[in-house]
């Protein structure tokens, strides 16, 4: 697995967290990831407020701690 943390591969090119496919940019996952997500962690995931980089953290702690997609929770 990709133990990069900024998202992108040695080229730059950004890259899911979770496959390290493509991704693009300003998403968190890629196309075939982000709907493995459950949809409150989606909802939640969408928002930008305060928490937007905390749960990001948190969505990546778990993808890296090999969660699975569809048991990833976020703060509401
Ligand atoms: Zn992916």
């Amino acid at each position: 697995m990709n133990t990069r943390h900024n998202g992108a591969d040695p080229a730059g090119n950004l890259v899911c967290p979770s496959c390290n496919r493509p991704r693009e940019a300003g998403k968190y996952l890629c196309f075939a990831c982000w709907p493995l997500l459950p949809a409150r962690a989606r909802i939640s995931l969408k928002r930008r407020d305060r928490l937007a980089l905390p749960r990001l953290r948190e969505l990546l702690d778990q993808i890296h701690d090999s969660t699975p997609l569809d048991r990833i929770e976020v703060a509401p």
